[in-house]
């Protein structure tokens, strides 16, 4: 499909170009890629830059932009040399390819480097860009944007609800707390009372407070923030965000609504690991809203005991299920074993899917009626935008606030009961939830019954004001055009105008 110019082309200057720079993780690239195509489609040229590893992974999403004749490149940036000298291994260009956590760090210093061929590329344009889009993990950006003399605007993954509770917590201190105390975070519009492990954010850990500064400079002298959510999702925390930041927030989402096709749907994040068409054909057999889909995002990894405890909570469930299992996690003879044990006992009615799943092709299923997630953001909202209620099982980061605005604002899930921030790779130690849990919690979902039938309803109902909000006249459409107006027309939105009592009137 050849973009569709919003524009008046007639008087208006050269089309809009957009630099994306996305950080590189799963849960931050892909939904600035989604972004990339939505502005391509609508007439925008859209260029993301990436390192080759990266690069590699967007080539399905390269060629479906291309087959649309869309104005979307993808430019090439060589992961900086400094990386061996800080003992990165080869080919970690990717957060999900950190396997030891003394990695971590490193891998954030090292990204910095790629302050100068962002730079060499920019001033190499035979014109200016019309604006940079870049993620709030790479913050090294605000200073090469600034010195190129471009707009820039932040791209933040999470929730509003999360980012607003963020900010306000940072601005009374309150991320310092230990990390048993309770608090009442400040200027919300509903009462959130959290811990400092429920609230972990970004970057909140000894010897990365540097990081998290420059995240939070990035953001206050950013031009204005792009976010994947809706207005009728979550518009008072919006509102309090835009407020708080006393900037524009663009809230275009949700992005993956982008995805229409099959074959858009496939290329998203990596190559699936099962052939989109083994899993939606299993699922075609299933009744409408009778499947569970469990899937604890793109770096949330279970230790086999833990993993075995899910296993079990399904088979005890008694519903039919998709559940997804990371390669890292059935590395060992051990994990296999269990796993097809697991299988023949539940054959017909449970499906493992190993690997990279195609998510957007199940919980568009109409057969996928829960989805046991980690509550990642983009998860959370590719489930709401598809009318699917959510088991929430936070795990790290924004995620516990994402649990709490899925199911005390919205009303549209099911908490497993984890209480505190586990370990990526994996936590023993942590144990907090077991299999009674997971069979509760999934009966609680998927069973009739008044309560899981208004759960239900309501989201649909999200998932209904979602796609309307993508739609020419809806909410995020139409911010779009407004967005992609003011860097072309140079006339930002007012945010001055924006007038909202931030008080915790309500209780959650
Ligand atoms: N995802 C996917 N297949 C998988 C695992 C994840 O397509 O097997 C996608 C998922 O649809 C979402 C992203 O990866 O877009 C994960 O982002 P999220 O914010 O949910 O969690 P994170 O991976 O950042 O923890």
């Amino acid at each position: 499909m050849a973009p569709t110019a919003e524009l008046d082309t007639a008087t208006s200057p050269p089309p809009p170009h957009f630099v994306i720079v996305p950080f590189p993780a799963q849960g931050h690239t892909i939904p600035m890629v989604d972004l990339a195509r939505l502005l391509a489609e609508r007439g925008v040229r859209a260029s993301l830059v990436v390192t080759p590893v990266n690069a590699a992974r967007l080539r399905g999403a390269a060629d479906h932009a291309a087959r649309a004749e869309l104005p979307l490149e993808i430019v090439e940036v060589p992961f900086p040399p400094s990386a061996a000298d800080a003992g990165l291994p080869p080919g970690v260009e990717n957060i999900d390819l950190i396997t030891d956590y003394a990695d971590f760090r490193p891998f954030f210093d090292v990204m910095r480097d790629l302050a100068a061929p962002l730079e060499a590329y920019l001033r190499a344009l035979p014109a200016p860009p019309s604006c940079v889009i870049s993620d709030l993990s790479n913050s090294w950006t605000a200073g090469v944007v600034s010195r190129v003399g471009l707009p820039r605007l932040f791209f933040h993954g999470p929730s509003c609800f999360y980012s607003l509770c963020d900010l306000n917590a940072a601005a009374h201190g309150l991320q310092q707390q230990a990390d048993d105390d309770r608090y009442v975070v400040p200027g919300m519009p509903v009462r959130v009372e959290v811990t400092k492990d429920t609230q972990p954010g970004f970057f909140n850990t000894p010897g990365w407070e540097d990081l998290r500064d420059a995240a939070m400079e990035a953001m206050r002298t950013a031009d204005g923030g792009v976010v994947n959510t809706f207005l009728d999702l979550e518009d008072e925390f919006i509102a309090c965000f835009e407020a708080a930041l006393a900037k524009p927030v663009w809230t275009l989402g949700p992005f993956c609504l982008y995805n229409r096709d099959a074959d858009a749907m496939a290329s998203r994040g990596n190559t699936p690991d099962v052939a989109q068409s083994v899993v939606t054909t299993w699922l075609d057999a299933m009744d409408t809203d009778s499947v569970i889909y469990v899937n604890f995002g793109s770096l949330a990894r279970k230790v086999p005991k833990y993993l075995f405890e899910v296993g079990h909570g399904l088979e005890d469930s008694g519903k039919p299920f998709v559940w997804v299992v990371k390669e890292s996690e059935v590395a060992t003879p051990e994990v296999q074993e269990w796993l097809s044990a697991l299988e023949a006992r539940v054959a017909g009615r449970g499906v493992v899917v190993r690997g990279w799943a195609p998510q957007l092709a199940i919980l568009s299923h109409r057969a996928v009626g829960g989805f046991v997630t980690h509550c990642g953001w983009n998860s959370i909202l590719e489930s709401i935008a598809h009318g699917v209620p959510v088991v929430t099982w936070p795990h790290f980061t924004d995620q516990f606030l994402n649990e709490r605005l899925a199911v005390n604002v919205l009303g549209v899930g099911v908490p497993v009961g984890a209480t505190a921030s586990v370990l990526l790779f994996g936590d023993e130690a942590a144990m907090q939830v077991g299999r009674a849990d997971v069979a509760r919690a999934v009966s609680k979902l998927m069973d009739g019954g008044e309560e899981a039938g208004e759960r239900r309803r309501k989201a649909k109902e999200y998932g209904e004001k979602a796609h309307r909000a993508m739609e020419k006249g809806g909410s995020s459409y139409e911010s779009l055009t407004q967005l992609i107006r003011s860097f072309t027309l140079q006339e930002p939105k007012n945010s001055s105008s924006i007038t909202v009592e931030c008080s915790a009137n309500r209780h959650i």
